[in-house]
């Protein structure tokens, strides 16, 4: 069963689209990020599932009713906004008993659920401090705990955490998620940063100048993208133009032939035709005797060694390939070393082009 439904919904400011014909279905209790570059009209989406937003056309149902004109305080949907801070004259407390306030809900309803909410975020110690004298990501979960406390059907977060630094962002990602999965709250995130997205989603719906690309599990999109585009963004990527001999091959800039597994499905045309090959894909070795079937000789031009992992650039003349390893794994990398660098026939993918602009 599927609580929200979207038809054809569009949104035009003036005569530009924002959002273009999306149809989308979110499933019970999952977690959907909406992912894309900037512009692409997540938070225009996101703002017309809220209520904040009319579209110019589509509907929008929620629990079998049509919402899509409904006003966004009769839909009992929690938000988190960017722009939605928490009132910095009230106490931690005060903030998350706000929504029950102005529901009427009776005093020591009100309190029990405050108790309760602060013991979830972990912050029960700092009930009756400012919210000024907080952190950003305490600041973050009360805002959460906020919308939560209605018991909302649906939880609506645009860029909750872009404020935060990176150590703390990827902490709270972990903690929004399992707080989410805990209540069991279906929820929708936008985010333009797609580890974000592939770290806390069930589905990621990809959307491309108003239009949805892709929609699956993050892996799938990853391992399968549907399109260059998609390719690109989500994860590292080599990306080859290339040419498809129709029998398992593909010729490499420079003319170099290599094979690689029948795709699945075919780009539609066969002359703009990309060749995927993730980095941790790509393996590198010191480069001795012949270099073979889908062994490329090449010139490590790079290494970016952080410790834990290791990333190789590697100028294959025509066209160069990074490569993620570890510095265990290969050991002995140098600059201007000559290597081979192997992809898997299985490992590389074809796909469509972008299309030209
Ligand atoms: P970002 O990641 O930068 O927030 P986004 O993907 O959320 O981007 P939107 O904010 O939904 O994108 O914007 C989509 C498009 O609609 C953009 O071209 C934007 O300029 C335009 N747009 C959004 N809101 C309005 C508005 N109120 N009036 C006119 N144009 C708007």
């Amino acid at each position: 069963m599927t609580h929200l439904t979207l038809q054809a919904v569009t949104k035009r400011f003036n005569a530009a689209y924002a959002v273009d014909s999306v149809d989308l279905s979110v499933p019970d209790g999952k977690l959907v990020c909406f992912l894309g570059p900037s512009g692409c009209g997540k938070t225009t989406l996101l703002r017309m599932i809220a209520g904040l937003e009319t579209p110019s056309s589509g509907s929008i149902n929620f629990a079998g009713r049509d919402i899509t004109h409904l006003p966004a305080n009769q839909r009992d949907f929690g938000m988190v906004f960017q722009s939605l801070a928490l009132f910095p004259h009230m106490t931690v407390a005060q903030n998350v008993a706000y929504p029950l306030k102005l529901r009427k809900t009776a005093k020591d309803a009100q309190a029990r659920r405050v108790a309760e909410l602060l013991e979830l975020i972990q912050l029960p110690h700092m009930a009756n401090r400012p919210v000024t004298q907080l952190s950003g990501g305490q600041r973050q979960r009360v805002a959460i705990a906020r919308a939560i406390a209605s018991q909302p059907k649906l939880l609506l977060l645009d860029e909750p955490l872009s404020a935060l630094d990176a150590k703390l962002r990827e902490a709270m990602q972990v903690e929004i998620r399992l707080l989410q999965q805990r209540l069991g709250i279906t929820t929708i995130m936008v985010t333009h940063d797609q580890r974000e997205a592939m770290t806390m989603a069930d589905e990621i719906v990809v959307m491309e100048k108003g239009r949805i690309a892709q929609v699956g599990k993050p892996l799938d999109i990853y391992r399968d993208p549907v399109s260059e585009f998609v390719a690109d963004f989500i994860g590292l990527g080599n990306i080859l133009p290339v040419s498809y001999d129709g029998a398992g091959g593909v010729s490499l800039p420079g003319g170099r032939r290599i094979a690689v597994a029948q795709p699945a499905r075919m780009p539609e045309s066969s002359s703009d035709i990309r060749l995927l090959i993730r980095p941790e894909d790509v393996c590198v070795k010191a480069a001795s005797g012949d270099a073979g079937q889908n062994r490329l000789a090449g010139t490590v031009t790079f290494i970016r060694d952080v410790g834990a992992s290791l990333e190789a650039t590697i100028d294959c003349a025509g066209f160069t390939l990074t490569a993620a390893t570890t510095p265990r794994e290969t050991p002995g990398l140098t600059l201007g070393m000559p290597v081979f660098a192997e992809l898997p026939p299985h490992a590389c993918k074809l796909i469509a082009a972008r299309a030209a602009h």
